[in-house]
């Protein structure tokens, strides 16, 4: 049995082995061969709708071609998962005459009359054709992106796979999608997180209003204590009296009662709650 058991981290969880579940024999139909035999990575579409399932893909491969097991190595769906269903080891059977040269990698779908994959297969295809080109040398001869061929363009292939547009999205499979894909967040959840800052602000509103209402007070309380000190300035000793052991009694007595009306300037009655 040919295992080739693969791991690709730039696909995360896009990545899917269903080489064990799959119909047909995933690991020896066909011929075994060297992965050095390997020259170029085949991209085909499946020429049906976009949400035929790789069973049905093989089911037809089977039952309709008479093959032992489906005849490509991966397959691509149209949220750009990517499903490892043919041993690479193992030739399949997806190019005429070349089998033993290919990896053949079929984007689900009809990319003929202009149409193109989703972002995510081209992202996907992306990703794993970078895989095999720079991170996996067992591929030895699948050094470059100019291994990178649509099935028509093999030599001796008389088909129209993958599709009319194929010259212009393979560019977007050499290059990379721009950026990673963002979940488009649920309205709801939106709506609700638009609801919640609002009552955030009228919240962070009321404490403002709050904050300039205390400033205030604390503004009339400083001006009254300024008139207060300045009421008092005229009784307090001066320099030149503190130098000398006589302070006047009278003077004495005003002091103490200047400071006992500080005090109730101060802190009035029904002060202490004001906050
Ligand atoms: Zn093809």
């Amino acid at each position: 049995m040919a295992k080739t058991d693969l791991s690709i981290p730039s696909l995360g969880k896009k990545y899917v082995d269903l080489r064990d579940s799959i119909p047909g024999d995933s690991y020896n139909f066909s011929w075994v061969r060297p992965l050095s035999q390997v020259n170029y990575l085949a991209i085909h579409h499946s020429n049906g709708p976009d949400t035929k399932t790789p069973d049905e893909i093989a089911e037809v491969h089977i039952n309709n071609n008479g093959w032992g097991g489906i005849g490509y190595h991966f397959l691509i769906a149209k949220d750009g998962t990517v499903f490892y269903v043919g041993d690479i080891s193992t030739a399949r059977a997806n190019v005429a005459n070349l089998n033993e040269q290919v990896l053949g990698i079929c984007i689900i779908g009809n990319f003929t009359e202009g149409r193109s994959p989703s972002s995510s297969q081209l992202d996907s295809a992306n990703k794993l054709c970078d895989f095999f080109i720079n991170n996996y040398p067992d591929l030895s001869n699948v050094n470059s992106w100019d291994k990178l061929r649509g099935h028509k363009e093999l030599p001796g292939q008389s088909t129209p796979c993958p599709g009319d547009n194929w010259p212009e999205w393979r560019i977007q499979i050499v290059e990379g999608v721009s950026g990673p894909e963002v979940d488009t967040p649920d309205p709801s959840i939106l709506e609700s997180q638009v609801n919640n800052l609002q009552t955030s602000l009228a919240s962070v509103n009321q404490q403002l209003i709050f904050l300039q209402e205390a400033l205030q007070e604390r503004e009339q309380e400083i001006n009254i204590l300024k008139a207060a000190a300045a009421a008092l300035q005229p009784v307090l000793p001066q320099p030149a009296q503190l130098g000398t052991t006589e302070i006047r009694v009278d003077t004495t007595l005003t002091i103490v009662g200047a400071l006992i009306n500080l005090y109730q300037i101060i802190f009035p009655p029904g002060k202490a709650d004001a906050i």
